[in-house]
């Protein structure tokens, strides 16, 4: 197999053709396709780290939706159960290892795949931190996209990569690659006093707390992505919205008033990473370097 074709699983996928967004027509079996395009891109935010998972059995218009952690009835083998290190007597987590697990989860109707900010070589040592703006109503894009630059100064003024995705729904997410060295506690107190001092800066802008009555206007940067057993969605995960959007992975100069949150699909995303001269996270995890 070369490097970019698309894998392919054995994995058995029952009723293919069922609708997971109805309005859209993608089916079960689009969905493998989607990922099978895109996989080589994304295995490396997905693979062997602990998952909360989106399962909604009957698609997005059902009324099943289950944000879950664990093992479920029939799930596949290709879903690995693991265990906690912390947490040796308590429930087991879930993992994938590869293509077969994706297609298992999306068998399991799986629609948004949402992992730790650490692998499971490493589970007390994230690899990597994401801060997710959140706007208000009323927030201009272009305030969200000021917000997404001012965090890339501050970063990059601690020495640190800086990496931008839409949410596939209202926000971006700027996402920082980490040699793994700090524990958890030091890089949530990290990426809360980043979001501390751009709300002290600019407290008519920006927001650190989930206060929400104050939320109209401004931007909710928060920063709670990052402790043990928080998650925010992967880079190429699907959302379970209407217009089948994808969490999707920029470059810096991309960002602008014509693309917005949303602007990434199940429908374009293949077509855009065939096209593309240099993938937008090629160096991610090259630029990782210890928080110090
Ligand atoms: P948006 O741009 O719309 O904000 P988002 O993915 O950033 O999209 P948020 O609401 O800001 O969504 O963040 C929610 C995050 O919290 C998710 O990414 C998910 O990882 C996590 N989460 C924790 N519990 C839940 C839950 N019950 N349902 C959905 N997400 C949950
Ligand atoms: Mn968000
Ligand atoms: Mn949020």
């Amino acid at each position: 197999m070369s490097p970019s074709s698309p894998p392919t699983s054995d994995v058995a996928l029952t009723h293919p053709d069922r609708l997971y967004w109805p309005d859209e027509g993608v089916t079960k079996q689009a969905l493998v396709d989607y990922y099978a395009e895109v996989w080589r891109f994304m295995a490396p935010f997905v693979v062997n780290r602990p998952l909360a998972l989106l399962r909604l059995p009957d698609g997005i218009k059902g009324h099943q939706r289950f944000f879950q952690k664990h093992a479920w009835k029939g799930m596949n083998a290709h879903i690995e159960e693991i265990t906690d290190p912390e947490d040796a007597d308590g429930e087991k987590l879930l993992r994938i290892a590869d293509f077969d697990g994706l297609v298992a989860l999306v068998q399991s109707a799986v629609l948004e795949i949402h992992p730790w900010g650490a692998t499971t070589d490493n589970w007390e040592k994230p690899d990597l931190i994401t801060m997710d703006l959140d706007p208000g109503e009323d927030v201009a894009w272009s305030a969200v996209i000021t917000a997404a630059l001012e965090l890339k100064a501050r970063l990059e003024a601690r020495g640190l990569a800086a990496f931008v995705k839409t949410s596939g729904g209202k926000g971006l997410h700027v996402v920082t690659p980490l040699a793994p060295k700090a524990g958890w506690a030091e890089v949530k107190d990290f990426a809360r006093s980043l979001a501390e001092s751009m709300s002290a800066d600019a407290p008519d802008k920006y927001l650190a707390t989930a206060t929400k009555a104050k939320r109209g206007g401004h931007i909710y940067i928060d920063y709670l992505r990052n402790g043990r057993g928080n998650t925010a969605v992967a880079a190429y995960s699907t959302r379970a919205r209407p217009g089948a959007p994808v969490s999707m992975p920029l470059h810096w100069q991309e960002l602008n008033q014509e693309i917005g949150p949303a602007a990434f699909t199940l429908a374009n995303v293949p077509q855009r990473l065939k096209a593309q001269r240099k993938d937008p996270w090629g160096d991610f995890f090259d630029a990782a370097v210890p928080l110090e």
